[in-house]
């Protein structure tokens, strides 16, 4: 009885997964495609702009592809929000993720990282001339807006957890228009996502300037993929050798004011913050 009952389940999870590898969303590269987890919702660095898609870490992720065999077209692109990223690594969703993705002890646990390929720092956005936050040394009795799964909230919650309330979101696109609308006074995450941000807001939101982190961006593959990690790592230092990562960088921060920490950057694949 029991055995039958065991059997027929298993055989229902066998068509299943069967049906989902045939509808490609099983493990990689079965069809000659190379599968990256970006952002969709962040200008500058992930953004989906009618059916394309542009931005620092979309530029960094095609030149890894194409060192690793890969012409644009083979590139199935997906949206990988910061919560969902651990996960997707994990179930072979993606082959890796270049998202805004800090190299954190906490995430090696569960996944590795290629790079840094960027340090960025983690900074506030404000609605512009408001003069009542000028750094973090403000944010007594402050409301603020971060993201599910990011080290941005988690640095709230170490560093300012007695003083601020923070709202959580799933992404800060939803976090600017919680401070448009006044439900926050800042939205706080890397500076370069919110330069973006403060961009697309046609001047109605301006970065605080004064960064409080150090966010070494890596590239996300899946726990032990030791070759992959390699390959992904003499690609960004082809990048930065060859002027391809400065003009990315330039391209994409453009009309932003943003300008990249050249005490950290660029920074050395495999090298401090990685190691
Ligand atoms: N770099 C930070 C992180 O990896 C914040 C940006 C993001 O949420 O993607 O969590």
């Amino acid at each position: 009885m029991k055995k039958t009952w065991f059997k027929r389940a298993l055989a229902a999870l066998c068509a299943l997964t069967c049906a989902v590898s045939l509808a490609g969303c099983g493990s990689s590269q079965s069809d000659g495609k190379i599968r990256i987890g970006i952002k969709f919702d962040q200008p500058g660095l992930g953004f989906k702009k009618s059916g394309t898609y542009v931005g620092f870490d979309v530029d960094v992720a095609k030149y890894i592809a194409k060192k690793l065999g890969y012409t644009e077209d083979e590139i199935v692109w997906k949206e990988a929000p910061s919560k969902q990223r651990e996960a997707m690594l994990q179930n072979g969703d993606v082959d890796f993720i270049i998202a805004t993705y800090s190299i954190t002890d906490e995430r090696k646990k569960v996944v590795d990282f290629a790079g840094p390929y960027f340090v960025a720092g983690q900074d506030l956005l404000v609605r512009k001339g408001d003069t009542s936050v000028r750094g973090p040394e403000d944010l007594n009795g402050k409301r603020l807006c971060s993201v599910t799964g990011s080290t941005s909230a988690v640095t709230v919650k170490e560093k300012f957890a007695n003083e601020v309330q923070l709202m959580e979101q799933p992404g800060y696109a939803e976090c600017a228009t919680a401070l448009f609308s006044g439900i926050v006074d800042a939205v706080t995450t890397d500076d370069i996502i919110l330069a973006g941000l403060a961009s697309a807001s046609r001047g109605r939101l301006e970065v605080v300037g004064k960064p409080f982190t150090q966010e070494y961006y890596g590239v996300g593959v899946k726990k032990g993929s030791n070759d992959l990690k390699k390959k992904i790592n003499a690609a960004i230092t082809d990048m930065e050798k060859d002027g391809s990562w400065k003009r990315a960088l330039a391209d994409n921060t453009k009309g932003t004011n943003y300008t990249p920490n050249p005490k950290y950057n660029p920074p050395v694949p495999n090298g401090k913050g990685n190691k």
